[in-house]
């Protein structure tokens, strides 16, 4: 048992949010997403009358939880064309990526801006084990008062946001973790599916933002998939079982370890690249390394990469076929492909898709295990400032 490292927390800490909750609420979190907005602006989007918001706003403004966009907190409230911001260094959040070999963790503030990053390798799947090396990583990075939650982002599912229910990587059925890491910490902890987490931030904060249906496929040492439906994101039991993975994309492709023939973990990932590439030409070849053959013209690196982007055109078209997202996230620690093999990328879309179909909006996004552990993090911001007062 490591000893709580946060048990020395200040009295008077960060604010708390909208104690008020209600229309209160419903303020903090448009400034929050949408900020900064005057207050004139934030009355018509709110549908208030202006007498109505100086007085919601006037207490946020008070607490030091809203600002005038200037830096400056304005007690008055008395200045209606000022924009109103949301102090975002006032909290920070832990969020921290689960792989089956490390713990990938970073801070971030209250607009999802990432402050700082670590990784610590785990030596054991054994449930405590990986909540005391969690916990001290944590600790390490949020060595401030400010930190008042902790998000966890796993390749798994855990209903209640604390419990894993499974979690292949680690091999864990049933684990308790949010638990053993709330005794450890002394802060609230919430579980999620990783590939939920991400969509999480892009929704909030990322290339989803103001979007109300929008879809996020991943591409790494598995291929996930996220949505986001009416402004909420999907989540599911079957999340973590890694079911996209399996969808097919290539008729020819090789096999998975399940025994499909060209289904997207076959053809996509970096495992199935990085091995592919490295018996083509008979050494150890790694996923850079692979991206700058193909760049180079390098005849096997261009075709594998040239292959798998099609095969990722496909499921793109595929996911725009059947839920008519208004966009497409593309991240993920292995989308490289997508950018090193765009051309192929679109020329598969293309062919995929009805010519009269509108024209995708796909973005692609860096997808290393810092956005993966930011995803953790927001999961944990969005359970504090949503927390019913
Ligand atoms: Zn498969």
């Amino acid at each position: 048992m490591v000893p709580k490292p946060f048990a020395g927390m200040p009295e008077g800490g960060p604010p708390a949010w909208t104690p008020e909750g209600g229309t209160a609420l419903d303020v903090a979190l448009e400034v929050l997403l949408r900020g900064p907005l005057s207050r004139a602006e934030l009355a018509r989007r709110l549908d208030l009358s202006q007498a109505t918001l100086s007085r919601l706003t006037k207490p946020l403004v008070e607490r030091g939880l809203l600002v005038e966009s200037t830096g400056r907190a304005d007690t008055t409230a008395g200045r209606p064309g000022q924009p109103l911001d949301v102090d975002r260094s006032s909290h920070a959040f832990v969020g921290v990526k689960l792989t089956g070999e490390a713990a990938h963790a970073v801070l971030v503030d209250l607009g999802g801006a990432v402050i700082a990053a670590r990784t610590v390798d785990l030596d054991s799947h054994e449930p405590d084990a990986v909540a005391d090396r969690v916990a001290l990583v944590a600790a390490e990075l949020a060595d401030t008062p400010r930190v008042v939650g902790i998000g966890v982002g796993l390749g798994g599912h855990s209903p209640d946001r604390s419990t894993v229910r499974i979690a292949p990587f680690l091999d864990w059925h049933d684990v308790p973790f949010g638990e053993l890491l709330a005794e450890r910490t002394g802060l609230p902890c919430v579980v999620e599916n990783d590939v939920a987490a991400l969509t999480a931030a892009e929704h909030w904060f990322g290339a989803g933002r103001g979007l109300h249906t929008f879809a996020v496929l991943t591409v790494g040492a598995g291929v996930g998939y996220g949505l986001v439906v009416h402004d909420r994101v999907r989540t599911h039991p079957d999340m973590g079982l890694g079911l996209v993975g399996h969808f097919p994309v290539d008729p020819n492709g090789p096999l998975c370890a399940e025994g499909h023939r060209g289904c997207a973990t076959a053809v996509l990932t970096i495992p199935s690249l990085t091995r592919q590439a490295s018996l083509a030409h008979g050494r150890r070849i790694g996923y850079d390394e692979l991206m700058v053959l193909a760049e180079q013209g390098d005849a096997v690196a261009r075709q594998l990469v040239d292959e798998a982007a099609r095969g990722l055109g496909r499921l793109v078209a595929a996911v725009a076929n059947l839920t008519m997202p208004d966009r497409i996230v593309l991240t993920g620690e292995g989308i490289a492909l997508a950018t090193v093999g765009g051309e192929a990328l679109q020329d598969s879309i293309d062919r995929e898709r009805d010519p009269r179909a509108s024209v995708l909006d796909v973005v692609v996004r860096p997808g290393d295990f810092t956005q993966w552990a930011r995803g953790a993090a927001v999961v944990a911001l969005q359970d504090f400032v949503l927390r019913s007062p």
